[in-house]
């Protein structure tokens, strides 16, 4: 390739060979694609037209390295897309997804290749290989057979043609949600309109109305903005337009998501038919942890019931609360987080404006670093760009290279803040997954988050948000610790329903006392946290679980519901959606965590469809895990932290996650740490 012009075909000399992000625009991507599609697929044809009989080298491990010039311009592109996205890098976007979807179907359907790997396969029994090479052939025989490789004449084409439109459509239903969220502002334009508000959401809303030239403060539908404004503000009527707002993203009329979330359900449900499934939803799961549809009722069974006995308790709760403070008593879902709070602050003692001082987020930062020291034996060490002389994407993004002793492990990006270009929500990402075979490749990880800026001071952090910067962490250690041969089995790249379990895990770090005790300082005065604070905190990570399990699980179900029906030609999603809440007894003043139109999980792309149910799923394998340090006493014991880094952190998809969980725990995951830490566990 020699296109001395494009950056993204050049080497790239910078310091860890880190994406130029400077020179990179996006007229620079579908030209780099399309050079990379025909390199790729010329080095497949190549492996497929080898003379030589297939063996392991020359067909599994070859594979798994072809990829790698694509995968690091793909994984730029992607983490773009999310991170910093004006429309002219979007309007590429919409036009790469489709493009990027059909080469995915070139390579899976590549018949050549596929005989080759298919004759590797069926000698696996009598081949010399090691555990890591028999896992990596069968995840890359089971990856081409689920995407079509054995389909034949037109179902082969028909199954193509369906990735290729559904790849559109994905894109389609995130880009009208993001467009849905920076594009509404409730304008907030007296005093009177901002009764209740404490003086950091002050701060965030007048930050939001300068990013959008705007005078005054607003509030958009951002998570971090509308979540705390329907915690705080006084006035139920603007609660209420906000809620509703922020509860109709995706219903647009210019840009509504509910056909294309239609569409979306019948291509799902005619690509799991070519492959032989009843429905969608047994084809995710087969190739799940939980294997099968009943598996997942039967845990979400086991916490709808008592969660829904829970919510009964708390609205009386707030019934009381309501007339406390003169108000009505008949609850609507746009007053549950403000009475919520209310009675967690009058149960608890505990005032988000006086617990945030205490939660910087660069003590945070330093507390999850520690942790992962303490834990890993891993250091993180700032570099700024003056030390490295690479300018990131955005001046918002800081770099820390992870060492142990002299050798580097990663590197790690931190983006934290909300902007208008980047999406909801927080997420990690790889720019490069760690590898050995080949010459060895270290990680380079990105944790997102979408925290507001608190104008002119340090940013303060809810305890939710520190929880949510350790769950991200908890992903990233997951790619930086990775220790294995192949692409394919690195990191994150493991099934769905096991990989929240090492992010949910290391949420359990920021409540431990000894952890807060050292790191949560009020950040004017440095005095420590004071223990029955800590105490309370920890006391209150039980409350409102009713409410949270409900609003959760229902969406969990819901989503099982529609893939596993057979037939959604027709389907009205907001009509099945009111339809299945009825069915579930969904109670009307929780609404839905996420309504089906803004569902982004299940619909802008494939990976949690029907697997909204992976959270609980890797909870109870992280809540029995943190009893194993419960149990010890101790929550860095360190013989525990080497088996965890053994067989989770490190271990990527190297070995079948419930054998991993059983050499950790030396048995299987039990339910009961997780309906004990939600407050679920009846004891008669
Ligand atoms: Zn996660």
């Amino acid at each position: 390739m020699t296109d001395n012009r494009n950056p993204l075909l050049q080497d790239w000399q910078t310091p860890y060979q880190l994406p130029p992000f400077h020179q990179i625009r996006p007229e620079h991507f579908a030209p780099a694609f399309a050079a990379l599609f025909e390199q790729h697929l010329g080095g497949i044809d190549a492996l497929a037209d080898n003379q030589a009989a297939p063996t392991f080298d020359n067909t599994v491990a070859a594979f798994d390295a072809a990829g790698a010039s694509l995968d690091r311009v793909r994984l730029t592109f992607e983490n773009l897309c999310a991170s910093e996205s004006p429309a002219a890098l979007q309007a590429v976007e919409r036009e790469m997804a489709p493009l990027l979807a059909a080469h995915d179907s070139k390579v899976a359907m590549h018949a050549g290749f596929f005989a080759r790997l298919d004759a590797v396969h069926q000698q696996a029994a009598v081949l010399d290989l090691n555990e890591e090479q028999q896992r990596l052939l069968q995840r890359m025989h089971i990856d081409f057979v689920r995407t079509g490789a054995t389909l034949q004449g037109l179902d082969r084409e028909r199954f193509a043609a369906i990735a290729t439109r559904l790849a559109d459509l994905q894109t389609q239903f995130a880009q009208n949600i993001l467009a849905d969220e920076s594009g509404y502002q409730l304008p907030l334009t007296s005093e009177a309109d901002l009764a209740g508000l404490p003086d950091f959401l002050r701060q965030s809303a007048r930050g939001a109305a300068k990013e959008r030239g705007a005078e005054g403060y607003v509030i958009t539908l951002s998570r971090s903005l509308v979540q705390p404004f329907l915690t705080w503000s006084t006035r139920r009527d603007l609660r209420e337009t906000a809620w509703r707002a922020w509860t109709s993203r995706g219903e647009n009329p210019t840009r509504d998501n509910r056909p294309i979330a239609r569409e979306i359900l019948m291509l799902r449900q005619e690509q799991a038919r070519l492959l032989g499934y009843e429905n969608f939803a047994d084809y995710a799961l087969a190739d799940r942890m939980a294997g099968k549809a009943s598996a997942v009722h039967a845990l979400l069974s086991q916490v709808w019931e008592p969660a829904k006995a829970s919510v009964a308790q708390e609205l009386k709760a707030l019934a009381a609360q309501a007339a406390a403070l003169g108000e009505p008593t008949g609850i609507e879902p746009w007053d549950w987080y403000y009475l919520a709070e209310k009675v967690r602050v009058a149960r608890y003692a505990l005032d988000d404006a006086q617990v945030k001082p205490y939660f910087s987020l660069d003590a945070m930062l330093a507390a999850m670093f520690d942790c992962a020291d303490r834990l890993f034996g891993v250091k993180f060490i700032e570099q700024t760009r003056e030390q490295t002389g690479v300018p990131l994407y955005h001046p918002d993004v800081r770099l820390w290279e992870v060492r142990r002793g002299d050798e580097l492990v990663g590197l790690f990006l931190g983006d934290n803040y909300a902007r208008p270009n980047k999406q909801g929500g927080a997420w990690m990402h790889v720019y490069r997954r760690q590898r050995r075979h080949g010459g060895k490749v270290t990680p380079i990880v990105v944790n997102n988050n979408n925290f507001a800026r608190t104008d002119g001071g340090p940013t303060l952090l809810s305890f939710d948000d520190v929880r949510t910067l350790f769950h991200e962490f908890g992903h990233g250690l997951h790619g930086l610790l990775s220790d294995v041969n192949y692409g394919r089995l690195s990191g994150t790249n493991v099934p769905q329903d096991y990989v929240e379990l090492p992010s949910q895990l290391m949420e359990n770090w920021a409540t431990v006392p000894e952890v807060l005790a050292k790191h949560a300082r009020h950040v004017t005065t440095g005095e420590p946290i004071p223990a029955a604070l800590i105490e309370r905190i920890r006391a209150s990570q039980t409350f409102n679980q009713g409410f949270s399990t409900v609003a959760y699980t229902s969406s969990a179900l819901i989503d099982m519901a529609l893939h596993l029906r057979r037939d959604p030609a027709g389907i009205d999603i907001a009509q099945f959606e009111i339809d299945e809440r009825e069915r579930l007894g969904v109670p009307r003043e929780v609404g839905m965590r996420h309504r089906l139109p803004h569902f982004g999980h299940i619909f802008s792309g494939g990976y949690y469809a029907a697997g909204y149910y992976v959270y609980m799923w890797a909870e109870v394998l992280e809540a029995d895990a943190f009893d194993a340090f419960e149990e010890a006493g101790d929550a860095f014991d360190s013989a525990l932290a080497d088996k965890l880094h053994r067989y989770v952190y490190s271990a990527g998809d190297s070995r079948e996650q419930g054998s991993a969980f059983r050499a950790f725990r030396g048995r299987d995951p039990r339910a009961e740490p997780m309906l004990r830490k939600r407050g679920l566990l009846r004891t008669e």
